[in-house]
């Protein structure tokens, strides 16, 4: 029993992002990958999200890391409590998250990626007595090709776009003709 208890607490450990406890990189592409190579190739219902907060390093520079980390949690658990339960949710690096999103439409994925925005945009974190606003920019594609790699580099681009655009807002990754 206790080493039942000891497995699942290291595979937890081996799947979670420490900060945010949500599921990390690794775990991300290992769900991913399987979700992604059961789509079809003509399935424009399964979509991928990545987002970005904008200016973050200001945050750390005008209120320090502590502050920036709980910037960070504030964040995570704004997009944790507005995905969808099938919706596979990672923190990607730094201030970075990436969702996959089934059933979901690059329209769909648009109007999530701005009911995000929104939310971001109107939240406050206070930390020691001090309120810091945030904002935050997001890319979205379908995945298709499915491929974890090509959906990922797609909903990168968008988001680069995003963030020379202005930052404060949801790009679609559109594919050159
Ligand atoms: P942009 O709008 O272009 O994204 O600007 P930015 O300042 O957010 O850009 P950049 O990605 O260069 O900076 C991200 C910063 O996030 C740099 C790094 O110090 C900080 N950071 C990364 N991980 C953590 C973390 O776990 N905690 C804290 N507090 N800061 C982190
Ligand atoms: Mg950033
Ligand atoms: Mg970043």
């Amino acid at each position: 029993m206790l080493f039942d208890d000891q497995a699942s607490l290291h595979r937890e450990a081996s799947i979670t992002d420490p900060l945010t406890g949500l599921f990390n990189r690794r775990f991300f592409y290992e769900q991913a990958t399987s979700v992604i190579s059961q789509a079809n190739r003509q399935d424009y219902n399964l979509s991928l999200m990545i987002c970005d907060l904008d200016l973050f390093k200001q945050v750390n520079d005008s209120h320090g890391h502590m502050a920036g980390d709980k910037v960070i949690v504030a964040f995570a658990d704004l997009l944790n409590a507005s995905k969808r339960q099938e919706d596979i949710l990672a923190r990607f690096g730094g201030e970075e998250f990436v969702l996959l999103l089934p059933n979901t439409t690059l329209e769909g994925a648009k109007r999530l990626a701005e009911r995000f925005r929104e939310a971001a945009e109107n939240s406050e974190v206070i930390y020691e007595g001090k309120p810091i606003r945030i904002t935050a920019s997001f890319g979205v594609t379908i995945c298709n090709p499915p491929s974890v790699d090509n959906s990922i580099r797609q909903a990168d681009e968008a988001l680069y776009k995003a963030k020379a655009l202005g930052r404060n807002r949801v790009v679609a990754f559109v594919p050159q003709q």
